[in-house]
């Protein structure tokens, strides 16, 4: 069912990069055969899901988007695919992104934009875009994505649908192809809060294969999931309510927070100052580990290679001038520039500072609630094409899931209505480091 529906489905949406059928059908069929003897893997064997291409998948072609990894069929599966095959789970293909997750709009991918399934001249959001779109089509009934900055999130709540960034560590990064490594988070998304809660108890593991994996107990993320939220304190910090922000996104957070009131929950008006430095600190450290993670990509050790080339270092620049699109190479650019000598201490070392200072009022503020609730995004879903000239305004949209990563917490965003336009709005919740299961639970309350 879900293969008939991305066939007719997805020529407009262009979610998939790839579609694995047969694979996805010979795991189907094992799944089947296992149901029918009465030893399935666990709760959610043989239910179809798909995974971002910045995942490996062992025999399956995996670009993350770009024209540099054209061609390249990785060796083996990244953790978070191993344990959903695992649990029995087909993988249906590769979903569309932003090359090397780089971007808030799908947009930057060498294989052309995904597009919004509740209107398809807009973007789903991004890195994320494919993840979100395959979902809100209905091609699929879960999804992995990526979160460095808001990539989980930001799509999410531009499409209607769930998105969990787990806290740094809690859910694998091997095998997922580095962006920026001290942020990067690999998490579910889905169409329903049970289900993300679903995916999180099949992912959530320690992994010897990550240094740094967390070591931490997983709980059962479905135990708690309809406890409620009376007598829960929740913090709405005023330095998200930002300026520009869309009239109505702001009217729909307002009232989610009536809500939220109505079911029990207290809510205490919290602020976290330093915020406004988090655009500026976040694109200082992603393009600087950026700049270093993506140097691997040589011509040498994976997929693209320049031809005609005047001798090793011309291949190399042949090559990366040729398989990097031009958000790459900004970042690439720009944190080259960031960490070179004589720059260093004003930028990177600055940065990581102020990235102690935002973790700080993170702490300060969970002294008093247990979760803050935000918008996601502070407008809904634009036009493909309105502000790919304009990288400045791009970063923009990012102002309300970035800080959320320089503080490694876990963040959700679940959807809060529609503009009048029939345009989604998401709603963010961020909690306490491993504390999941009760923004789980503060979304199931709402859903
Ligand atoms: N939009 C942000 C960026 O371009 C975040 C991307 C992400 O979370 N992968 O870096």
């Amino acid at each position: 069912a879900c293969l008939a529906r991305i066939s007719q489905v997805d020529g407009k949406v262009k979610a998939f990069l790839r579609l694995d059928e047969r694979g996805a059908l010979a795991a189907a069929e094992a799944s089947d055969a296992r149901r029918k003897s009465g030893n399935p893997h666990g709760p959610f064997d043989g239910v179809p899901v798909a995974v971002k291409d910045i995942f490996l998948t062992e025999g399956v072609e995996t670009t993350c988007a770009s024209r540099i990894l054209k061609g390249f069929v990785p060796p083996y599966d990244a953790t978070p695919v191993r344990l959903l095959k695992e649990a029995g789970m087909p993988i249906l293909g590769k979903l569309n992104q932003d090359e090397f997750a780089m971007g808030s709009s799908n947009e930057s991918s060498a294989y052309g934009p995904c597009h919004n399934p509740w209107d398809v001249t807009r973007t789903p959001g991004g890195s994320s875009g494919g993840s979100a779109a395959a979902l809100a089509a209905r091609e699929v009934f879960g999804t992995l994505g990526t979160d460095t900055g808001g990539s989980i999130r930001q799509p999410a709540a531009l499409t209607n649908t769930v998105g969990l960034k787990p806290t740094y560590g809690r859910v694998s990064r091997y095998g997922v192809i580095s962006y920026a490594s001290s942020l990067d988070a690999p998490g579910p998304m889905a169409r329903t809060v049970g289900d993300v809660a679903a995916l999180m108890k099949v992912l959530a593991r320690h992994d010897p294969l990550d240094s740094t994996s967390a070591p931490a107990d997983v709980p059962d993320y479905l135990a708690d999931l309809e406890q409620g939220v009376a007598g829960l304190k929740l913090g709405v910090p005023r330095e998200y309510f930002v300026e520009g922000m869309d009239p109505e996104v702001e009217a729909s957070v307002r009232s989610a927070l009536k809500e939220y009131e109505r079911l029990g929950a207290t809510l205490v008006d919290v602020s976290l100052p330093h915020t406004k430095y988090a655009l500026a600190t976040y694109y200082l450290l992603a393009p600087a580990e950026a700049s270093s993670n993506l140097a691997r990509y040589d011509g040498v050790r994976y997929g693209h290679r320049a031809r005609d080339v005047k001798g090793l270092k011309d291949m190399y620049g042949m090559t990366r001038d040729e398989g990097f699109g031009p958000e790459v190479k900004r970042r690439i650019m720009l944190g080259t520039y960031a960490l070179s000598a004589g720059y260093y201490d004003a930028y990177y070392l600055k940065a990581q500072k102020v990235r102690t200072l935002i973790r700080e009022d993170f702490t300060k503020a969970f002294a008093q609630v247990d979760a803050l609730v935000t918008p996601t995004s502070p407008v809904p879903a634009f036009k493909l094409g309105e502000k790919v000239n304009d990288p400045l305004s791009m970063y923009l949209m990012d102002v309300c899931t970035l800080p959320c990563n320089l503080a490694g917490l876990p963040g959700l965003s679940l959807p809060c209505g529609f503009t009048k336009a029939g345009l989604p709005i998401g709603l963010q919740l961020m909690g306490r480091p491993f504390d999941e299961a009760k923004l789980l639970r503060i979304a199931r309350a709402f859903e």
